[in-house]
């Protein structure tokens, strides 16, 4: 944007409450460029990507409402489902 060169960034991750130095290199930004792209499209399709369900969902807060673990499961919910053999 400035036509500055900018060799490394920092992140502060909470876990650790540390500050961590990444250097910025052509893979990295090769890998931005990729997430950008596919961010894009997704704006343009109005398309939500699939949940990841993996360690992130642990604390998520927005799990109740995500429900991460259908991700791989298509979810009918207009077809009644069969009636289950009861011992009544
Ligand atoms: S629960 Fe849903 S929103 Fe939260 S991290 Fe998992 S996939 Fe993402």
């Amino acid at each position: 944007m400035f036509n500055r060169p900018v060799p490394h960034g920092e992140l502060f991750t909470g876990k650790d409450r540390r500050r961590h130095l990444i250097t910025v290199d052509d893979e990295l930004t090769a890998a931005l460029q990729r997430a950008v792209d596919h961010l894009r499209q997704l704006i343009e399709h109005s398309s939500m990507p699939r949940p990841v369900h993996d360690n992130r969902c642990r604390r998520c807060s927005l799990r109740p409402g995500c429900l991460p673990e259908t991700a791989g499961r298509r979810i009918d919910l207009f077809t009644p489902r069969p009636l289950r053999d009861t011992d009544d």
